[in-house]
């Protein structure tokens, strides 16, 4: 409002004076729109509307809308009205209603409850004390009493007791399309964001480490699948499952799905079990064909994760990808590469079952090991009992992988009883036995792991009696409370294990006896 003087008084209702000289003779400004409606205009009036511009003739109507369910009314529908009242046309087809994101315990971030979670500390890091003074300018200060303050900071300091680290924006991006599920909330946890740093870490470890210095210079095709090897034949069909799972889910904006199909392919298939079994082939233990062949499937697999993963890791990727050998012609950047889509690559069903077999009996192997501690340097005899002849006759057709350094199990065979003096662990169509004689000293075993029962069974009493303590329940911060739950369900856990294990040796002890 104005007076006649021209004073200027701003409120939140009706001014009766002006503020300045009390003047009653107040005019309200003529040129004033409400904040939505000019948003409602947003869609053309930043494309240079009304002049009939090249970007509005680019640009409008657009495809995809994204925001907050909460501004639905207030924003989309008057965007649609004004887009069809003065263009004659909605300014887009779909509206995506993302997410909402609440803290780690699913309350509304708010500076006042001072629990906001700043996306540029989370990407750069930012030191305790840094944290502790932004939380603190963020709490309205006269309104408050001392000990709320005072509950708040201390909160953030026993969350964040090294402040926050380093996370960087994929980790970030990649962690808030994972956790985008429709319809939900997205509780925003740092721990989250720090897994999901792990798998950059992974990507850029596996792949700028171990992978780019074996790549092939000319970067053919994979023309021929049929005459590759088994973890060859697998991955592509892996990697042809992964796409056909991710573009369906982009398009119905399920991007937590597409996110998480990518995740499993590239952490648990690729890196896990393909570069792993095909390291032998890539160092040239193989000759060279093979080392041709897996460095060829290598690339095309990298490539594809590499593009498949580009829109929710836009800078690791691109990183990773200029330094992938190219041919005359190739897109300059990731960003203008083609997207991966089904019909890029094929599904082989046979490869998928030979080598579900063959990654069951390599755990179990591993299961064995580890439950009798038998180191990866100790070479292990693996019998197989199996009541299932067509799966006994796929795994003999796979004991050139079964026999190998991914199990370090030196032969083979298929027996009709359990052996005496052996680990065992059921397979599908039949059970596996590794025998112990010899390898393993039961007398120094079963007093190792009664050491290690009496030093869990203490750690157990310890916490059931903190948990017991009806003022510790009562009077403990909840996530104290919960964090101690988790330790006497872990303890018991522990103790339950270690308990069975010490029963099997003793039994164990007894046969060789
Ligand atoms: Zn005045």
């Amino acid at each position: 409002w104005f007076c006649e003087h021209g004073h200027v008084t701003v409120a939140r209702s009706t001014p009766d004076v002006c503020c300045e000289c009390g003047s009653r003779d107040l005019t309200r400004d003529p040129d004033v729109l409400d904040t939505w409606f000019s948003s409602a205009l947003w869609p053309f009036s930043t494309l240079g509307w009304p002049d009939k511009t090249p970007q509005l003739a680019t640009f409008y109507p657009n495809a995809v809308m994204e925001t907050g369910f909460d501004i639905l009314f207030f924003w989309v529908a008057r965007m649609l009205m004004m887009g069809t009242h003065l263009l004659g046309e909605t300014p887009f087809e779909k509206v995506f209603l993302h997410a909402l994101v609440r803290d780690a315990d699913g309350r509304k971030m708010s500076k006042s409850l001072g629990n906001t979670i700043d996306p540029l500390d989370v990407i750069e890091g930012i030191s305790l004390e840094d944290l502790i003074k932004k939380v603190e300018a963020g709490l309205p200060p006269e309104s408050e009493r001392e000990d709320r303050r005072r509950r708040i900071l201390d909160g953030v300091a026993r969350k964040y007791p090294e402040g926050i680290e380093v996370h960087g924006t994929d980790a970030l991006r990649f962690t808030l399309a994972v956790l985008a599920a429709q319809g939900r909330d997205i509780k925003l946890d740092i721990s989250r964001i720090s897994g999901f740093r792990a798998f950059c870490n992974k990507i850029w470890q596996a792949i700028g480490g171990v992978v780019l210095p074996h790549l092939p210079q000319d970067p053919a095709p994979v023309t021929d699948p049929a005459g590759l090897e088994l973890p060859d034949r697998w991955i592509l069909s892996r990697l042809a499952q992964t796409v056909a799972i991710v573009n369906p889910a982009l398009e119905e904006f399920r991007l937590n799905d597409a996110a998480m199909a990518i995740y499993q392919f590239v952490w648990h298939e690729v890196c896990d079990w393909y570069l792993e079994m095909s390291k032998g082939a890539l160092y040239g233990r193989g000759g060279e064909a093979r080392q041709e062949a897996a460095s060829r499937v290598l690339l095309t697999v990298i490539e594809t994760s590499l593009r498949l993963l580009h829109p929710f890791m836009p800078f690791l990727t691109e990183k990773l990808w200029q330094e992938l050998p190219r041919r005359a012609g190739d897109p300059e950047s990731i960003m203008i590469a083609p997207y991966p889509k089904a019909g890029d690559f094929a599904v082989d069903e046979g490869a998928e079952h030979d080598m579900a077999r063959l990654q069951e009996i390599i755990s179990t192997v591993r299961t064995i090991r580890g439950e009798n501690n038998l180191p990866p340097s100790v070479e292990l005899s693996l019998k197989l009992h199996m009541t299932d002849p067509e799966a006994a006759a796929r795994i003999a057709g796979l004991k050139d992988y079964v026999c190998s350094n991914l199990t370090r199990v030196k032969d083979l065979a298929f027996v009709d009883a359990r052996p005496p003096v052996c680990a065992s662990c059921p397979v599908a169509g039949g059970e596996a036995f590794v025998p112990l004689t010899g390898l393993v000293d039961f007398e120094e075993e079963i007093a190792r792991q009664k050491k290690a029962l009496a030093t869990a069974q203490k750690d157990l009493a310890a916490v059931q009696a903190k948990m017991s303590n009806p003022k510790f329940t009562a009077n403990a911060p909840a996530e104290v409370v919960e964090e101690n739950r988790r330790r006497l369900e872990d303890n018991a856990a522990r103790v339950d294990k270690i308990t069975r294990s010490l029963a099997h040796l003793e039994e164990l002890a007894k046969g060789q006896g």
